[in-house]
């Protein structure tokens, strides 16, 4: 067994312990890194960028599949569209191998250890890390100064379904080797929604089943309704409302709000009813940190309830987003070398990657409410803006909230294609305490999707121009 000793020692080489090893190297804070899996974690490897690289892919097929199949506005003509799997994966798969070899090398030039391996934890200060399994690499005793647990999230299973044969998890369903003649998702969450999507573009017939009485119950309903609308032309079939029994002989037994059970044949299953924080199974109960939850408890600076050990990322619970996750290791990074840090955003935005994309950051027009904020809110839709005639994509809309008394921006939402670009934007203007009268008067380039969020600015002051 060799022993090592450090500085900063994070378990974890996802978003949140990559960019914290990063940050640390740059403040020249000593840090050793150990990761049993890929750098990159959940995010590189099984989840981001892999999955908008697969939907990236289906919608291509998709539209190659709708101009061989009807006669187009746009003049294309198609015949036989075919896509080839295996390309398609091993395409993906050099995304996931460019972005984590960056990672690595990003680390390495900063100065991290990198220890491939699964580390275990023995108590606040040390960690023992068994090398990979055929690895000859020793066996290592890890002693720290600071503990960074960044161990991410699991898929949660479902008992009386478990992972294994036809039941898939998210990292399966992203390595496909074949398209399953009819797939049955259950629950219509972000991934869900987000591969069931895909699925279906990749020409598979598809099921959705959410115990919700509507698809994405975390995004407000006006969000949603473009998604459902979308579904429906696409074919993808809804059941909502119901919830899964179990599954026998290539069937999943389900049953409705009213209590009728029925079948749906399915080659394949993807369970996708939330992830969990991975907070077993390697040593972490015997600290007896204090939960929330399931995820560890932190206050605003990441620590846990013992001196010196840090939590971020999905182990540190919702929202379970890779920005959020770096976000809270470079702030982490930081504080252990010294600087003034808290993590207080006034917003994380979030997207999902559905058809059409949904973005939101900060308040919607409830949360506000709930809040007891007095409040304007305003859309626009994207039926009254140049720029998605231009690529054919009406649906949709911008929506901004913002106090009444002093115009300051609460919140902005937004369904449409495209619109996962407007994140940057919305958070901005949100985190530097924007009004609506800094959006209506900045002056937005013309013709794009972003002219929508100045007329939502201006309708919500009274004075929409385009519509
Ligand atoms: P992780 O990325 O899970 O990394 C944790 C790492 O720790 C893993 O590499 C694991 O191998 C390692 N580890 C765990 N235990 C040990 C141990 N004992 N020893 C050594 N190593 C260990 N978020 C977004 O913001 N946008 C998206 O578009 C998005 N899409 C997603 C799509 C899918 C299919 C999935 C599953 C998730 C998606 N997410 C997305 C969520 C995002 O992946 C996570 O929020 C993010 O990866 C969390 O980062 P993390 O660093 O906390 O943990
Ligand atoms: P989710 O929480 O987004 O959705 C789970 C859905 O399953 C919910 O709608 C829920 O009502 C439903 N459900 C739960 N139990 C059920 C049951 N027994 N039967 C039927 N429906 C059931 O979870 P997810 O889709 O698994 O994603 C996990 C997490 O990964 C997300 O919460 C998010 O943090 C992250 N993620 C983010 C993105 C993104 O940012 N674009 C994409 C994918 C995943």
């Amino acid at each position: 067994m060799e022993t090592l000793t450090t500085t900063l020692l994070i378990i974890g080489g996802g978003p949140g312990g990559y960019v914290a090893g990063i940050r640390a190297g740059q403040l020249n804070v000593p840090t050793i890194l150990v990761e049993g899996a890929q750098p990159g974690g959940t995010c590189l490897t099984i989840g981001c960028i892999p999955s908008k690289a697969l939907i990236h892919a289906a919608d291509e097929f998709s539209k190659a599949t709708t101009y061989a199949a009807q006669e187009s506005p746009l003049g294309i003509t198609l015949d036989n569209p075919r896509i080839d799997l295996d390309r398609t994966v091993a395409w993906k798969d050099g995304i996931v191998k460019r972005l984590t070899g960056g990672v690595g090398a990003l680390l390495k030039k900063h100065g991290v250890r990198v220890i491939k391996g699964w580390a275990r934890v023995i108590d606040g200060k040390t960690v023992e890390v068994q090398p990979p399994a055929g690895s000859e690499q020793a066996v290592f005793r890890i002693r720290c100064e600071h503990l960074l647990l960044a161990a991410g999230s699991e898929p949660v299973e479902l008992p009386f379904m478990p992972f294994g044969g036809p039941v898939v998890s998210s990292t399966e369903a992203l390595s496909p080797d074949s398209m399953p003649r009819r797939l049955v998702v259950v629950g219509a969450g972000y991934i869900g929604m987000e591969l069931g999507t895909a699925y279906r573009k990749l020409g598979s017939k598809v099921t959705v089943v959410e115990a919700f009485d509507r698809i994405l119950p975390a995004y407000d309903a006006d969000l949603a309704k473009p998604v459902a609308a979308s579904l429906a032309r696409l074919g993808v079939e809804l059941r909502l409302g119901t919830s899964v029994l179990g599954m026998e002989d290539g069937q999943v037994r389900v049953r409705d709000a009213s209590g009728v059970e029925s079948r749906l044949e399915a080659d394949r299953v993807l369970v996708a009813v939330g992830r969990k924080p991975r907070t077993t199974g390697w040593g972490l109960e015997s600290l007896m940190l204090d939960m929330d939850g399931r995820a560890l408890k932190v206050d605003a600076l990441c620590r846990t309830s013992m001196r010196n050990v840090w939590a971020i990322g999905d182990l540190a619970g919702e929202p379970m987003l890779a920005h959020r996750a770096m976000a809270q290791g470079e702030m982490v990074a930081e504080i252990i070398a010294g600087k003034y840090r808290e993590f207080a955003p006034a917003a994380i935005p979030a997207v999902c990657y559905t058809d059409p994309e949904i973005v939101v950051a900060g308040m919607t027009p409830l949360e506000a409410d709930h809040a007891g904020v007095e409040f304007i809110s305003a859309h626009f839709p994207f039926s009254a803006n140049g720029r998605a005639m231009t690529i054919e994509s009406l649906d949709g809309f911008v929506r901004v909230v913002a106090r009444k008394d002093n115009h300051v921006i609460l919140g902005w939402q937004a369904v449409g294609a495209g619109v996962s670009e407007l994140a940057a934007g919305f958070a901005q203007s949100i985190e530097m305490g924007a009004q609506l009268e800094d959006v209506a008067r900045t002056i937005h380039a013309h013709p794009t999707l972003g002219e929508a969020v100045q007329e939502a600015a201006l309708r919500a002051l009274g004075h929409a121009l385009h519509i």
